[in-house]
């Protein structure tokens, strides 16, 4: 390792490509060469179940969708996260109301998108399903070569280093970004976002009847789109364009049966959100 002194011989430096740099230099980064990313598990779906859209609905669709993802188990490496749903938003607006900051809001979110991860792995565990944490994940390999279904809970863990949006409380990470740069982490080339809808429209379909369906559009024309409102959180949108490593992200119904098997099966069933 080559060792080199500051021009006034106080300081020592391991030679290499950022030696002495601050990091937050535009111009330094810019024509900084990096090799490209790994894939490391590109052949996992990751998948999210959606807090709101489907954990919340309990009995009226959770069991079709793990009975599907069962079926899918012995021909498919899926990874399920789960999102928080009715019950983050009512802790959200009570926080809100007694004025806490963003970092606690967001810690909120972890521990009931943590509920749902517990009751999803709980009603998998006799197919192998095991909860993890955030930091197994290095471990995917070895849960796979043991027929494990892993799930984890789907807030990316800011939790009290959640930074402030521009405008209110609510964190902007929650966890549909939690999907994607979990994506960008391993590599994914599936990666499903399971809710409520048909997939993305031009406006809320639940609120807006006039709304009509995206069947697939790129990232960067979405975001420019600036529609008012999304079926998956905003960043996810730029995460996805500055990935090196995930092609798209498709969002289904799951509350159709058989949507799930073709997706994973990597037919084109509701929205994909492709990087441009
Ligand atoms: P999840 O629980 O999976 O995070 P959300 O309820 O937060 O799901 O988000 C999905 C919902 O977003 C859909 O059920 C739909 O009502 C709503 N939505 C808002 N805007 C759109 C849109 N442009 N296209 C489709 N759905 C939208
Ligand atoms: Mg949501």
């Amino acid at each position: 390792m080559a060792l080199k002194q500051d021009k006034d011989g106080k300081r020592l430096h391991v030679e290499s490509a950022l030696m002495g740099e601050s990091l937050v230099s535009n111009a330094f980064i810019n024509q900084l060469a990096v090799a490209p990313q790994e894939r490391l598990y590109p052949d996992v779906t990751v998948l999210k179940i959606g807090g709101q859209s489907i954990c919340d609905r309990g009995v009226h669709a959770l069991p079709s969708i793990l009975r599907e993802i069962v079926a899918n188990r012995p021909d498919h490496k899926m990874l399920i996260t789960t999102g928080g749903g009715t019950r983050s938003r009512h802790i959200y607006s009570i926080g809100l109301e007694m004025g806490m900051p963003t970092g606690v809001i967001a810690k909120f979110g972890s521990m009931i998108s943590e509920q749902n991860a517990l009751m999803i792995s709980t009603l998998l565990s006799p197919w192998g399903g095991t909860k993890i944490s955030h930091s197994d994940i290095v471990k995917l390999p070895t849960y796979f070569k043991d027929g494990i279904i892993p799930v984890m809970h789907g807030m990316p863990p800011y939790d009290y280093f959640a930074i402030k949006p521009k405008v209110g409380r609510i964190p902007i990470h929650r966890t549909d970004v939690g999907l994607v740069i979990l994506a960008d982490l391993i590599g994914s080339r599936n990666v499903l976002f399971v809710k409520d809808e048909d997939g993305l429209y031009t406006d809320d379909p639940k609120k807006n009847p006039d709304a009509t369906f995206i069947p697939e559009i790129g990232a960067q024309d979405l975001l420019e789109k600036d529609q008012d409102d999304l079926v998956i959180e905003r960043p996810c949108l730029e995460i996805i364009q500055n990935s090196e490593v995930i092609e798209k992200v498709q969002v289904i119904n799951g509350m159709v049966p058989g949507n799930l098997t073709k997706a994973l099966n990597g037919e084109h069933v509701g929205t994909m959100i492709y990087r441009q």
